[in-house]
């Protein structure tokens, strides 16, 4: 298999510079940018593996460049913020962003968010077209609406399978709060999330028995993200 190309923007030299060399040290291949139009210009050009995108640029806004991306392609785009505050991850998540990591990070999470989104690409390609959903011991037959772990059918709510498919159709991916209830019930009232909390709950209660599995994961504050196990 090639090594994966990824385009790192990044204004601040010194983070681009341990990026790319943590980068260069684990076999992957890099471009990088100062900027957002180079970062865009990049993209476009290079059709890279998976973009790591710092939110704040000289030139762009990193949401616009996300949306400008995701006009012509669903490349994989982790966010690196420096800021703090949920609100511009959620922003950047819902413009189509992937993932994210906030700065300050270590090298291992670094390498961490990169697998997930190898990972997430993997399953993208394999389920391209098919029936079935599968997921270590959790699968999905969309024709008979039907949710299986280890073999046997689960007795899901309409409102859990519907949950269950949207985190798998996007499995790796952080979906935020708003993106889910407006899937579900097509508004994202405050309402709305503490409903999704519930059903949420239930249907972990039910696909995550077994102590030591676990297929979803919170993100306080922000949403919740398929784990794609090995
Ligand atoms: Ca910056």
């Amino acid at each position: 298999m090639n090594k994966p190309l990824i385009l790192v923007v990044e204004d601040d030299t010194s983070v681009r510079n341990l990026i790319t060399t943590t980068l260069k040290s684990n076999d992957y291949r890099f471009l990088s940018a100062p900027n957002g139009e180079s970062a865009i210009a990049c993209a476009s050009s290079q059709q890279p593996d998976i973009v790591l995108l710092d939110l704040g640029l000289p030139d762009l806004d990193g949401v616009e460049i996300i949306r400008r991306i995701r006009s012509w392609s669903q490349m994989p785009i982790i966010v690196i913020s420096a800021r703090s505050e949920d609100s511009d991850k959620i922003a950047a998540l819902d413009a189509g962003a992937d993932d994210y990591l906030t700065k300050p990070f270590s090298v291992a999470e670094l390498l961490a968010r990169l697998r997930v989104t190898q990972r997430r690409l993997a399953a993208m390609n394999v389920s391209q077209g098919g029936s079935t959903f599968r997921n270590g011991q959790l699968s999905i037959d969309y024709g008979a609406g039907c949710a299986y772990l280890s073999g046997s059918v689960l007795k899901l709510t309409p409102t859990e399978y519907k949950l269950l498919c949207l985190l798998a159709k996007d499995v790796g991916k952080v979906l935020t709060h708003t993106y889910l209830t407006d899937k579900i019930w097509g508004s994202s009232w405050e309402s709305d999330i503490a409903s999704l909390r519930v059903h949420m709950a239930t249907l972990r209660k039910k696909i995550e028995k077994d102590p030591d599995t676990q297929y979803i994961q919170t993100h306080i504050g922000i949403g919740y993200r398929m784990l794609k196990t090995e």
